[in-house]
């Protein structure tokens, strides 16, 4: 499919075009002035061709982008992707656009003032310039969205978090990509892994990618929050408002204004390119080097914080122009991490080779943490989500019927004989919607720190590894942080006590289980769907409340009934009584796992 992709800032605009994941046209406009702006372009692999145009601001530029096309013999476009900074809590995945869809985008402009509009206002020419075209928006924050609420909550007052104040997160759609890439490069499945992105270029910003799923990231409601950036402040003390204003007599706006554009290296060094930096540091200028040094102490801070985040930390992936092209900052940022096992080679990070959109390792032979370089692609990764989303059109939105999940526990073998005793087996009861599982007679007990929960459900058939699923309530009935996890993730997953007639047992693999509907091959296709997709699903209740679910798991597998699975948190949230029916939420998709 071949994809035309733009990618709008406030003062800079680029595009390119891809077929698969081959990038045949990669363009840009910048430094826009009355003279008009530096434009670049180049086809496949050729050196770009630099001028000077005479297109005056992104409006002119991107009209004159069919001319160029034509200049270069691009034809047979099927999709335009934009890049959008904001999607809210709504925007789940990428989303095709109609005016419905357009006007939701708008409505968030508030939480985006300095990002949203330019690439709205692209979003709206490119509509005018190809209006046959399906036009599909992905968001910076959409892959954020599975954070817990412990990351995602600021500890304030609740009228200021009832108006939207959360934190986001934001280079989404880099952090996904490069994860997906380490994973690939390092061989093993993206689902098994703790990764953290370092995304470190202009913005700048880090993510604890775990088991595939972005678990925190360091930007929060603005691009401001977490490092050091070119021209950003990242963490700063809020108390600073306060002391700006009675000291100096600056505004709200002038602050803000300030810890935008007038921060970060640029405040530290007197520039915000990071190799003008590192050569006044490395003359002796003590600025440029307490720059550097602060830069690489945070960002490595962050790497600490999201290590203990994920329970470990199996790869580390650096990207955007420093994590990719400053060797010294690497190693500033890894030196000191040796006590979780991560030790860089010298020779392999001095000039990793990242030619052909390769992910080489950086790491020692004898080093536990994998570190790998790579450059970032999210214009690719736009047209990957185009591409996905457009061949995977709703045909039908079925009616999901809603399955409330109780506290309920699956054991093992081995669970099984030291509750019940030596060669016990379970007692078949009542079946369950889903073919070939049950509730066993039996019933067991749960403690933890604080407290019980008692006559918990024992579903069969049996489970090579025992898993407890409880609801987050009961996790604080019995004092214990359960991960909400995937059926079967159970790594790093914590203990508790299980008690049955004939002993007890304390096993791991306690766990609020993540919500996701179950189907089969037949009913994916109807809704569009494929294993591993991220939905939000729409269900409405008797008492006319309801409630969209957003990160919800397709798993497709064959005699499957389709059927949503909500524990009793979520079905209580909701309003859900007894019956209920969920549907797919119109015109957005998460791309699945790979
Ligand atoms: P990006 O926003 O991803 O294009 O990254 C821009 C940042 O990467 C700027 O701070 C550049 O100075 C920095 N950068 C690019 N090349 C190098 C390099 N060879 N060494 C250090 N920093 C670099």
């Amino acid at each position: 499919m071949r994809i035309l992709v733009f990618n709008a800032g406030s003062s800079s605009l680029k595009f390119g075009v891809f077929d698969g994941d081959l990038q045949i046209l990669k363009g840009s406009f910048d430094r826009f002035g009355n003279d008009g702006c530096d434009q670049s372009l180049a086809v496949g692999n050729a050196a770009p061709e630099r001028v000077r145009a005479t297109h005056s601001d992104i409006g002119t530029a991107i009209a004159a982008v069919p001319g160029l096309l034509a200049e270069k013999a691009v034809a047979g476009l099927q999709a335009v992707g934009h890049r959008l900074a904001h999607g809210g809590t709504e925007f789940t995945g990428p989303a095709l656009i109609d005016d419905a869809v357009l006007a939701r985008i708008e409505a968030l402009t508030p939480l985006a003032p300095l990002h949203n509009p330019a690439m709205i206002r692209a979003l709206q020419l490119a509509r005018d310039l190809w209006p046959d075209l399906p036009q599909v928006a992905v968001f910076d924050t959409s892959f954020h969205l599975s954070n817990p609420a412990r990351a995602t909550t600021y500890a304030v007052p609740s009228a200021w978090r009832a108006v939207g104040l959360r934190r986001f997160g934001f280079h989404g759609t880099s952090h996904r990509y490069v994860a997906q890439r380490a994973a690939e490069a390092l061989g093993r499945p993206l689902v098994e892994l703790r990764i953290i992105s370092m995304h470190l270029g202009n913005g700048a910003s880090a993510c604890a990618v775990q088991y595939g799923a972005s678990i925190d990231s360091s930007m929060g409601m603005t691009p401001l929050e977490g490092l050091v950036m070119g021209t950003r402040s990242g963490d700063i003390d809020p108390g600073a408002f306060g002391f700006l204003h009675r000291e100096l007599g600056l505004d709200i706006p002038a602050i803000e204004a300030a810890l935008y554009g007038e921060s970060g290296l640029k405040a530290l060094a007197g520039s915000a390119d990071m190799r003008d930096v590192e050569a006044q540091a490395a003359d002796g200028n003590t600025e440029a080097q307490l720059a550097i040094t602060l830069y690489a102490y945070r960002a490595r801070k962050y790497l600490g914080a999201y290590a203990a985040a994920m329970g470990g930390v199996d790869a580390i992936v650096f990207t955007g122009g420093i994590g990719e092209n400053s060797a010294s900052m690497r190693r500033r940022i890894c030196d000191g991490l040796q006590f979780m096992g991560l030790m860089l080679d010298e020779d392999l990070n001095r000039s990793p080779d990242l030619s052909d959109r390769a992910a080489p390792r950086i790491h020692a032979q004898n080093s536990r943490v994998a570190v790998m370089v790579t450059e970032t692609a999210e214009q690719l990764m736009i047209a990957r989500d185009v591409e996905a989303l457009l061949g995977r059109r709703t045909v039908t939105a079925l009616a999901i019927p809603i399955s409330v999940s109780g506290r309920h526990v699956h054991l093992s073998q081995q669970s099984v004989e030291a509750l019940f005793g030596p060669g016990y087996r379970l007692t078949e009861g009542a079946p369950l919607r889903q073919p070939g599982n049950w509730v066993a007679e039996e019933r067991v007990t749960l403690q933890g720190p604080k407290g019980c929960l008692h006559h918990v459900a024992i579903l069969g058939p049996l489970r090579p590894r025992t898993q407890i699923e409880v609801s987050r309530t009961d996790s604080f009935a019995l004092g214990i942080d359960a991960p909400v996890r995937n059926s079967g993730q159970l790594d790093n997953t914590p203990p508790v006590r299980l008690i049955g007639p004939h002993g007890h047992e304390d096993s791991t693999g306690l766990i609020i289980a993540a919500r996701h509907v179950h189907t089969n091959p037949t009913d994916a296709a109807v809704m569009g769907l494929v294993d591993g997709d991220m939905v939000a699903i729409a269900v409405k209740s008797d008492d006319g409340r309801g409630l969209t679910f957003g990160g919800t798991l397709i798993r497709v597998a064959p005699g499957a009934l389709t059927e949503m699975h909500l524990d009793t948190d979520e079905a209580n949230a909701a309003g859900i009584d007894r019956r209920a029916d969920g549907t797919l939420a119109a015109n957005v998709h998460a791309t699945p796992l790979p």
